[in-house]
């Protein structure tokens, strides 16, 4: 992970520009107009079009995407451009039947309607699905909750190979983890109000790719819908983006040891970690991946004892989203995810691990 130089190239973005007295991070600027005697060559024009602060952020974005990167005010916005980029009436879209549910959501009552078909397939099922017929396919690995994981590039290969886009939703791993664009992914899509911002006070999402005329294209969907990411918004993701390598190499390495050790404690069940060597997804993970992620789940023995645990266990907050500092856990079931009522995605937080676990082994009972 830390081996390329992309997150010191990130975090010193600013620094050719940098005149005498400037400030080395960037100001805050929420300013809806701009100076503008006439139209031509003026870096800015009116907020809705492009503002200073998002610039900033996307330049960021784009050094750790290795491509351009186009910014929105959520993950869904980064995924309704991606999806409403490349959709048209009567084409088809796969989509993952156990990723995020709010993607699926989306798709059927919004473009369903507009005579968008959409056809489900499970993430570990991905590898062998025939795509003919689709436009686009759309794949998350990990799968949000189930962590299931696919062959980004066998699916890039397989989606050209019946003239269909790859759109790779790649929140739970962000591109210091995982590279969809560099295995053939023609968009990335990814919800930065996770480990990217970091800190549980940001929603942000932004869109990558290559493909220069698609781009352009999710550069006038943000311009016309007007799903444009506020500048303080913008301001607190570039503070948290400094982070994002330190975080996740804190997070991994916890998620790792904490994997490890659940897998021997009589209470848990079903565990999946890809780190796991055991995992059915770890040939795949360790493939594609530069690293495990810090997310994990398993079940308990029902609801009550799923509820019991969380709520018992000291430095874990009992709330939903994932990536953030606290380590956090949530019984998928209560959104209604196709899962065991005892079933828990858990978010490994930057606690010191000795002392998330001593928690987490008194909560669950030796
Ligand atoms: C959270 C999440 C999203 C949506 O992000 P928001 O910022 O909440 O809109 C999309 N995809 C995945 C995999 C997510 O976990």
């Amino acid at each position: 992970m830390t081996s390329d130089r992309r997150f010191a190239d990130m975090l010193h973005h600013r620094a050719e520009r940098l005149g005498r007295g400037d400030p080395i991070v960037p100001p805050l600027v929420s300013a809806t107009t701009y100076h503008l005697p006439g139209l031509e060559n003026a870096a800015f024009k009116y907020g809705r079009m492009a503002m200073p602060t998002w610039e900033e952020v996307e330049e960021q974005l784009a050094i750790l995407e290795g491509a351009p990167v186009v910014g929105f005010p959520s993950g869904m916005a980064a995924i309704a451009a991606a999806l409403f980029c490349t959709c048209k009436a009567g084409c088809e879209v796969i989509l993952p039947s156990d990723g995020y549910y709010t993607t699926r959501l989306l798709t059927d009552q919004f473009l369903a309607p507009l005579g968008v078909k959409v056809r489900l397939i499970a993430t570990a099922d991905m590898d062998l699905a025939d795509f003919s017929g689709a436009s686009v396919v759309f794949v998350e690995t990990p799968s949000n909750p189930g962590l299931d994981c696919c062959d980004l590039a066998l699916a890039a290969r397989k989606a050209h190979a019946v003239g269909a886009k790859l759109i790779v939703d790649n929140t739970t791993m962000t591109a210091l983890l995982q590279r969809p664009l560099d295995l053939g992914a023609d968009l990335v899509v990814a919800a930065d109000t996770k480990a990217p911002a970091g800190h549980s006070d940001v929603l942000y999402g932004h869109v990558a790719g290559r493909d220069v005329a698609l781009m352009a294209r999710v550069a006038e969907w943000r311009k016309l819908s007007g799903s444009v990411p506020g500048a303080f918004e913008a301001w607190l993701l570039h503070r948290g983006l400094e982070t994002l390598e330190v975080r996740l190499a804190r997070m991994c390495a916890s998620a790792q040891t904490i994997a490890q050790r659940l897998a021997l404690h009589p209470r848990i069940k079903a565990l999946r970690y890809p780190g796991l060597p055991a995992d059915r997804a770890h040939a795949i993970a360790k493939r594609q991946m530069s690293g495990f992620g810090f997310l994990l789940t398993f079940e308990l023995e029902g609801e009550a004892e799923a509820e019991d645990f969380l709520s018992r266990c000291a430095y874990v907050t009992q709330t939903t989203s994932f990536g953030g500092t606290h380590s956090a856990g949530e019984r998928r079931a209560r959104w209604g995810d196709a899962v065991a009522p005892g079933f828990i995605r858990f978010s490994v937080g930057v606690e010191p691990v000795e002392v998330l676990w001593a928690a987490m082994g008194k909560a669950l009972g030796r």
